[in-house]
């Protein structure tokens, strides 16, 4: 039996967990074991991509898309590239529109992916992107808005496919899950499914220490990309929640390098904030022996422009 995949949307998933052992010991204090789920070894480099391929899948079964129909979504992160890359796969177009913050990188990228990338004026913040797309469904033919913070297909992505996954490569064994929420789709998504097989499992919700609206605190600024949109999304059921760790930008990044360099693995600042919450819950005397699965989103490249790396380039 041949065993390639025949496009690229037949890789997304299946993605690898491991033990953080190294992390762990140098960070003192455990009691329970650590797992990681490395969403960055999907084909666009995060967990997004089984987000815009169910959300894909789901419109095509709804005839919201044909070929020749253009994707639009505002976004200037994991999703606009998860969505080039599964539009690449489906013969669709893809627009996307974000401030003009965006970095160069991310920009060129889209855009060999065969992305049109529309810049909106930093002062509007995601509103002028998400007006500009607005504006374009009434002049583009054949558009379809994903939505990725309303669209249920978000959350369904991580219940039948991330959960199941978590199960079985961990044999059942898994106690505590900690995600970092940005819609919150991974975290509803993986509380439903992993819930379905084991009701005792807890979850545990990271979020911005600036940003901390699930804690009670009021939207602002920080650096940790892809948490803390600053309002509760459709996408996220608060009432799956057991805890919620705040977790500040430095203690995101600096986890981030610590086990960067602890386990040889190219992890994002999300992923950092993830890690460090998980040390909080794995060092309780509560949680002795038990599993811990760390969601890690994405991986370190991305972040090549970001304080992830401000020290090596002398700008600290
Ligand atoms: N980390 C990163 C880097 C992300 O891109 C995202 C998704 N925006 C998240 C965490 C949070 O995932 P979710 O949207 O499922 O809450």
């Amino acid at each position: 039996m041949v065993q390639w995949a025949s496009n690229v949307a037949d890789i997304v998933g299946h993605t690898p967990l491991i033990e953080l052992k190294h992390f762990v010991e140098q960070a003192e204090g455990s009691v329970a074991t650590v797992l990681a789920k490395l969403e960055m070894f999907n084909p666009s480099g995060s967990s997004k991509d089984r987000v815009a391929l169910q959300m894909v899948i789901e419109a095509e079964s709804q005839g919201l898309l044909r070929v020749g129909s253009t994707i639009t979504e505002p976004t200037s992160g994991n999703m606009g590239l998860a969505l080039a890359v599964i539009a690449a796969a489906r013969g669709y177009h893809c627009t996307l529109t974000m401030p003009d913050t965006v970095s160069l990188e991310r920009r060129l990228l889209l855009q060999r992916l065969g992305a049109q990338v529309i810049l909106t004026p930093a002062a509007q913040g995601m509103r002028g992107a998400i007006n500009k797309v607005i504006e374009l469904r009434t002049t583009l033919p054949h558009t379809w808005y994903p939505q990725q913070f309303y669209n249920q297909a978000n959350p369904r992505a991580h219940r039948e496919h991330t959960a199941e996954e978590i199960w079985e490569q961990s044999a059942g064994l898994v106690d505590i899950v900690v995600i970092g929420v940005g819609t919150g789709g991974t975290l509803t998504g993986l509380a439903e499914g992993l819930r379905a097989h084991k009701p005792s499992i807890e979850i545990v919700a990271v979020e911005p220490a600036t940003c901390a609206l699930l804690s009670g605190g009021r939207p602002g600024p920080h650096r940790i990309e892809g948490l803390g949109s600053g309002f509760i999304p459709d996408t996220l059921r608060v009432d799956l929640i057991d805890r919620i760790i705040p977790v500040s930008d430095q203690q995101a990044v600096e986890t981030a390098i610590a086990l960067m360099k602890a386990e040889g693995l190219s992890i994002g600042i999300s992923s950092g904030a993830v890690a460090w919450a998980s040390m909080q819950e794995a060092r309780k005397e509560q949680n002795r022996g038990k599993v811990i699965v760390a969601i890690f989103p994405s991986g370190a490249e991305r972040y090549l422009q970001t304080i992830l790396f401000d020290d090596l380039r002398g700008r600290s």
